[in-house]
């Protein structure tokens, strides 16, 4: 498999070259020459399968010959190695819970399977690695988790002062080991302005590998595909157990009770839900794709108007989704051949307030005694409002992070729910940081150091 750039400006590359180089030249994204059709044979024993399994037959093909079968079994088997419940709220709508890994976020499974890429193709080369990441909050600790203590790579992240919640700061700082936080006076864009700094420093780049982590990279887009089976995979399962009422058979495939899901994905860089529209392509069945946006609706608009304005980012309650130019959507583009009439037909877009976020965690608390992170909830609002109109279909949305990594929602619904054994085991951590202000030479000497 070939990766080409969407700019078409850079020639194609290897699956080795796009994950170590991360961003072609041209500032497109990689994507794939191909998208592969899963075969009869997949989805065969597909209720049996093991998520392994499930993992290493979707990604092979991406990969082709540039890491060998047994390694690619093992790291995917390493990448999935947490549950992925889908667990039913109400008589239509179920969470898809991705929050059960090491940093209580879906970004866990992207960053494991990066680091185990790039661990696999550092080895080959006697040369340091220095990743290098900017973070508002989740992708930090996910992406330190899965380099934590891998050889031949140290990771430096950036995270704003006193921007990121309690539990994303202790995940950022107890590690130790090869992993540096580096606590910046200053905002998110001013931690991802000095990254960029540093991938462009061209006098540091001839002492050390340097790369970025960031969501854009083909070795975490990719795998965020295997949750979307996991999920089919039960909701089939429960289906055809009958935990589904199934008043109105319209929507059923002849001689089977399964009904396809619409599929809700809260939404910021939109890497998420482009790669389960590539998984749909690849043969997931899907009646319908949700982009739940809080307030920057930058592509709500698009799809409702046909033109894309780019505006500056607002600060909400799901803060992981202030994202007001999403770098992923133009990955979604691609699939559909740049044409917006055959988008606007597989998916919508719905934009919801802090106001409904923080209301609907309320209100299914209340109803359904679940705690919803606000990330979760613009999703189960999205879906809600989404099934109301369309009542005989059915759906799940992605619980993108677990509500014990966000302050406020203890603040609105009062509790967090059941915090999981690893944050308490977090407070018991030293925590360790390094304050630096917001000018690139501070960063400089930390990288030199490095080398
Ligand atoms: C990163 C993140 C998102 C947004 O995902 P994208 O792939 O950027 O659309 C949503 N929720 C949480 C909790 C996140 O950390």
């Amino acid at each position: 498999m070939k990766y080409f750039s969407t700019n078409k400006h850079s020639r194609p590359v290897s699956f080795r070259e796009a994950a170590l180089q991360g961003q072609p030249d041209d500032k497109g994204l990689y994507f794939p020459e191909t998208i592969p059709t899963l075969s009869a044979d997949f989805w065969r024993d597909f209720p049996e399968k093991s998520k392994p399994q499930i993992a290493f037959e979707i990604i092979k093909p991406y990969i082709g010959a540039d890491i060998d079968d047994a390694t690619l079994f093992q790291i995917c088997a390493e990448t999935v190695n947490f549950d992925f419940p889908l667990v039913k709220i109400t008589e239509n709508i179920a969470a898809l819970e991705l929050f059960h890994g090491a940093t209580l976020a879906f970004k866990d499974v992207g960053a494991r399977f990066m680091s185990r890429c790039l661990r696999y193709f550092s080895a080959k080369k006697s040369e340091k690695t220095i990743v290098i990441v900017a973070t508002s909050g989740d992708t930090g600790g996910a992406v330190a988790a899965g380099f934590h203590q891998v050889e031949n790579v140290e990771v430096v992240i950036l995270y704003p002062k006193g921007k990121v919640s309690t539990v994303q700061e202790l995940q950022l700082t107890t590690l130790g080991a090869n992993i540096v936080a580096l606590e910046v006076a200053g905002n998110f864009d001013d931690c991802q302005a000095l990254a960029k700094q540093a991938l462009a420093d061209e006098d540091l780049k001839s002492k050390v590998f340097l790369t970025s982590a960031n969501s854009i990279n083909i070795a975490r887009w990719l795998p965020q595909q295997f949750y979307y089976f996991y999920a089919f995979q039960q909701w089939a399962s429960e289906m055809e157990n009958g935990k589904w009422k199934m008043e109105n058979g319209e929507n059923q495939k002849p001689q089977s009770k399964i009904q396809n899901p619409v599929i809700c994905v809260p939404s910021g860089n939109f890497g998420n839900l482009a790669a389960g529209i590539l998984a749909h392509v690849s043969g997931l069945p899907c009646e319908k794709f949700i982009a739940a946006t809080n307030a920057n609706d930058v592509i709500p608009q698009f799809l409702a108007s046909g033109e894309m304005q780019t505006k500056t980012s607002v600060a909400t309650l799901s803060n992981a989704m202030d994202v007001a130019n999403p770098s992923n959507f133009v990955r979604i583009l691609e699939i559909f051949g740049q044409n917006y009439l055959n988008l606007k037909e597989k998916m919508e877009a719905v934009s919801v307030s802090d106001e409904t976020t923080a209301e609907t965690m309320r209100e299914v608390y209340e109803k359904y005694n679940y705690v919803l992170d606000p990330h979760g909830a613009v999703g189960f609002y999205a879906l809600e409002k989404y099934l109301e109109a369309n009542p005989e279909k059915r759906g799940f949305f992605l619980e993108t992070a677990h509500p014990v990594k966000f302050d406020s929602v203890e603040k609105i619904v009062g509790t967090f729910g059941e915090t999981p054994a690893s944050v308490k085991d977090l407070f018991a951590r030293q925590s360790q940081k390094v304050a630096i202000e917001g000018n690139y030479e501070n960063l400089r000497e930390i990288l030199l150091q490095k080398v």
